[in-house]
């Protein structure tokens, strides 16, 4: 049998279902599950044991998602915003009954530490249902004259596979959308569970479809003539073509991409707790975050220190088993992006950058890095890792720390550290980053939108304009004639 580490009793009920599904999961479609075609692996980066097999999505399969969908969209916008909210809170209520072994069987399939999986990924699923069946319920009277996109297509990464599957599916449905989602090839372990408390909770069928697969079945989601929208997390390149490629077609389209965010820290900062925020911003999740703080820029006149206790603090972080509850830092998702990451920080090195590393064991683990002497222009300041490496670079005056926290193709985030709060609005204002966080960081909330600028894309999820990207923007409401503008102050009146 399977030894699934320091979590044992939550484990032994992922073990049954995996077993219970040893054949291979076909796709969630029009409410059922369909058999498996033809599968390929799914591994645990952490172990390399293979958890399972899934099916490779098919243009067909697609074609039958999308049809279940289509049918089933003018019976879920009918319902009332009360009656989808139902459905949205039953969702939240059996995500919280199954936190434990959909957080395990996330850490298993992602590689990501139990703590995180426990207290930030399910935590945060289970809210984003709740916060958007309040949504449906006050549609109505908070967006009148707006109405649903119909049918929605969505892809999502392997980052926070069921966290990203949330935000996309909440919205979505409450909206009265119906949806084709498709997982990460590398994580799609629990949107297949989600689909059973989606059948569970008695969702109608065909409101909710998910096919498995890779980029080809994710093409084959944006090629399809029958969807109304598109809704999109993972890399900028992808990202790009899926763009090109919706162009002129009248889907609507929402991209989240990557990132390359800032993480500033003055020279009145209460150090020790910026330095808990760098643990936080890029060895949360091993820095595959796609607003991760990667750019950690502070103030000449402290970075000694700052360093000194940086270092310090990361030598202190454990690598390991993501099953384990004392693990700060668990796998890399897979190979290939270990690879990756191996890649680019080989290259920064090349260019001159010297890194200071803690350990890591072997196998699919990336030991948490700090690279110093990184030039603005070099690979290692500009391209996103999406791994747990920090570039540290100093600065002297607030306009420099502006000017090399905006010196990037991105824009998803930014965190400001200072004592001084007037600073800290003040440089707020001047930083190009969809969210920025003072004295905080990697902090989200489903009713807080969340997005970029640039290269990091475009459309907001969360909150009420994450609710907009899944409406058609409302009519405008007959206005009552408006009250003449107030004279700016000290102007004489006309
Ligand atoms: P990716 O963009 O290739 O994959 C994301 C999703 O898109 C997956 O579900 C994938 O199957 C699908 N996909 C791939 N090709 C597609 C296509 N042509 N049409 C439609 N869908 C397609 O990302 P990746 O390869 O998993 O990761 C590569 C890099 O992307 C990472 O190193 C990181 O820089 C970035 N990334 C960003 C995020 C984010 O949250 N913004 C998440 C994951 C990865």
């Amino acid at each position: 049998t399977m030894d699934y580490g320091k979590a044992p009793e939550d484990s032994a009920i992922v073990r049954d279902w995996l077993k219970k599904n040893e054949a291979g999961f076909g796709h969630f479609i029009n409410g059922r599950f369909t058999a498996p075609g033809e599968t390929f692996e799914v591994l645990s980066p952490a172990s390399n044991e293979v958890l399972g097999r899934v099916t490779q999505g098919s243009a067909d399969d697609v074609d039958a998602a999308v049809k279940a969908a289509r049918k089933a969209q003018p019976g879920w916008a009918a319902l009332s915003g009360h009656e989808r909210a139902k459905y949205l809170y039953a969702i939240a209520r059996h995500v919280q009954q199954h936190s434990r072994f959909l957080a395990v069987l996330e850490s298993l399939d992602n590689g990501k530490p139990i703590r995180e999986s426990r207290d930030a990924d399910v935590p945060l699923v289970a809210r984003h249902f709740y916060h958007h069946a309040g949504w449906a319920e006050l549609l109505e009277d908070e967006l009148p004259g707006t109405a649903p996109h119909g049918v929605c297509g969505q892809i999502i990464p392997w980052n926070f596979p069921l966290l990203m599957l949330a935000w996309k599916v909440a919205p979505a449905l409450a909206a009265g959308n119906t949806v084709v989602l498709k997982p990460a090839e590398y994580t799609p372990l629990t949107a297949l569970a989600f689909a059973e408390i989606a059948a569970e909770v008695g969702l109608p069928k065909g409101v909710l479809n998910i096919v498995t697969g890779d980029g080809r079945t994710g093409a084959s989601i944006v090629a399809h003539e029958g969807l109304d929208k598109i809704a999109f997390t993972g890399s900028t390149e992808v990202g790009r073509r899926i763009r090109r490629e919706t162009a002129g077609t009248g889907k609507s389209l929402t991209l989240e991409l990557g990132g390359k965010s800032p993480f500033v820290v003055f020279a009145d900062a209460d150090l020790d707790a910026a330095i808990e925020g760098v643990v936080d911003a890029i060895w949360f999740n091993a820095g595959q975050v796609c607003c991760a703080g990667a750019r950690v820029l502070v103030a000449e006149s402290v970075a000694k220190r700052f360093e000194e206790l940086l270092e310090k603090r990361m030598r202190q972080l454990r690598v390991g088993d993501p099953l384990d509850k004392n693990t700060d830092m668990g796998a890399i998702v897979h190979p290939v992006q270990l690879d990756r990451i191996r890649g680019l920080v080989a290259q920064g090195v090349k260019e001159g950058a010297e890194l200071v590393q803690g350990d890591a064991p072997e196998g699919c683990f990336f030991p948490p890095t700090i690279a110093m002497k990184v030039e603005p222009a070099s690979t290692l300041a500009t391209e996103e890792i999406f791994g747990p490496v920090a570039t540290v670079t100093t600065f002297r005056t607030p306009e420099d720390a502006v000017a090399l926290a905006n010196n990037t193709r991105y824009g998803l985030a930014a965190s400001i550290w200072s004592e001084n709060v007037n600073l800290c609005l003040d440089i707020a204002a001047q930083l190009k980053a969809g969210v920025v966080w003072i004295n905080c960081t990697n902090v989200f909330d489903a009713g807080a939108g969340f997005g970029g600028y640039r290269e990091s894309g475009f459309g907001r999820e969360g909150g009420r304009e994450g609710m907009m990207a899944y409406l058609t923007h409302p009519k405008p409401k007959a206005k009552r004639p408006e009250a003449a503008p107030e004279a700016p102050v000290g102007q004489p009146g006309a």
